[in-house]
């Protein structure tokens, strides 16, 4: 059955740094929905019919849903932990919490409570890291699942430096994770990522392995961690001390494609965004979370003009918000201290579009071309009086962007539709 979602619409084509033909935006816009799909858009006027259902959604703004493209689902009870940089984070908070991922029923009841957090920040499709336990990631694809909702996601693989309950070995590692590849990559709207830790986690006989199963399932996306923090790039030296750099042990093992993505890429050498480039592996920028544990400024227009692309992410629970409009609020400030400018065009299209594109996913989500799911976020700009306030003196569509980044939050999200189905009350 074919349902019209009306409001003022603005979607995506092109990256506002590239081309000012780059989104377009309908005062009285519409949607129109069938089967989960994006149908049509285009004025209200020309959309509607009397026989079908419609949801009025003015003076509101509707957008693709937002795109997140790093997160730790295991870490939902450790988010806003004190005073650690991140080699003690995770240590201290990090992996004793992630121990607790193999109790019973403890996975699915924080997978359906991830899941509801991140609708009700107008995020629809998140790259998920969960627990070494395979249950943790069988949980997050179940959910997801029932919800139609699209996810990337995978166990992580990790078989040294931390305690015994979140290791696996480099066999069970391969293991598991096979076992959920063949359960649950491309059924439905699910994709499995191959999920090695970090090097520190990783021996390289595990490293190996992953090489291993990279090869063996070329479509599966590749996440893991480098060049955060500096105590941790020294340690990773350390493991690998015939390494070139830190990428090149990722490297050594064949990871790196435009499948690749790797969390942080903060304090890199020029070899690796040499490498990063040629490659088409793909750098994460998570604000947030490089705030809170202190790890350093990264510099997308270095990156930007190196030829990598670069996604944009929460981190939580070493990120502070779900939110991907508070993500870029923080990110915004620290392209400011390196110099650097973020419109917010490019930030709306940075955490839609562009995170699709980063994950070979456009097609899918982060547009509103005909045939990509209905995957939607309606923001209130008007949320908060401080934003009603605010938002009286804005004059244009730029404007109005912009307070949503920087005051924006949770509150700004009037609703959230997962392929066509409205996710609040
Ligand atoms: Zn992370």
């Amino acid at each position: 059955m074919q349902h019209l979602i009306r409001g003022r619409v603005l979607g995506f084509h092109a990256d506002p740094a590239v081309t000012d033909d780059n989104h377009r935006y309908i005062e009285d816009g519409a949607i129109l929905i069938e089967a989960g799909k994006i149908v049509a858009v285009g004025d209200y006027a020309s959309l509607a019919r009397p026989d079908l259902a419609e949801t009025d959604h003015r003076p509101h703004l509707i957008m693709p849903g937002f795109i997140d493209t790093h997160i730790h689902f295991p870490q939902v009870q450790v988010i806003a932990s004190w005073g650690a940089q991140l080699l003690d984070w995770l240590n201290t908070y990090t992996f004793p919490e992630e121990s607790r991922f193999n109790q019973q029923g403890h996975a699915p009841a924080m997978a359906d409570a991830f899941l509801n957090i991140l609708t009700d920040h107008g995020t629809t499709t998140a790259v998920a890291f969960c627990s070494v336990h395979p249950e943790s990631a069988e949980a997050l694809f179940s959910a997801a699942h029932a919800r139609n909702m699209a996810m990337v996601a995978g166990k992580v693989m990790m078989d040294r430096n931390a305690p015994p309950a979140v290791l696996d070995t480099a066999q069970q590692g391969y293991d598991d994770s096979k076992a959920l590849i063949n359960r649950w990559h491309g059924k439905g709207r699910q994709r499995y990522a191959i999920t090695p830790r970090f090097a520190i986690t990783s021996t390289p006989e595990q490293m190996a392995a992953t090489g291993q199963l990279v090869r063996e399932h070329p479509d599966c996306h590749v996440q893991t961690h480098l060049s955060e923090n500096m105590d941790e790039i020294e340690f990773t030296l350390s493991l690998y001390p015939q390494a070139r750099d830190y990428l090149d042990i990722y490297e050594t093992y064949d990871l790196l494609s435009d499948k690749l993505l790797l969390g942080h890429s903060i304090h890199l050498r020029p070899r690796e965004i040499a490498r990063m480039a040629e490659t088409g592996s793909r750098a994460v920028f998570c604000p947030t979370s490089n705030l809170f544990l202190g790890s350093g400024l990264f510099d997308e227009a270095g990156l930007r003009a190196a030829g990598v692309v670069s996604g944009v992410a929460t981190d939580v629970g070493g990120g502070t918000s779900y939110s991907m409009l508070q993500t870029l609020n923080e990110g915004y400030k620290i392209l400011q201290l390196r110099g650097q400018k973020l419109s917010a065009l490019s930030a709306f299209h940075w955490m839609t579009r562009g995170n699709a594109v980063v994950l070979g996913m456009a097609d899918e989500i982060g547009t509103l071309a005909p045939g990509s799911a209905a995957d939607l976020v309606v923001l209130d700009s008007r949320a908060t009086p401080a934003m009603r306030l605010r938002s009286d003196r804005a004059e244009t569509l730029a404007e109005e962007l912009f307070i949503l980044q920087i005051m924006g939050d949770d509150r700004s999200i009037a609703q959230t539709y997962v392929a066509g189905r409205a996710m609040k009350a």
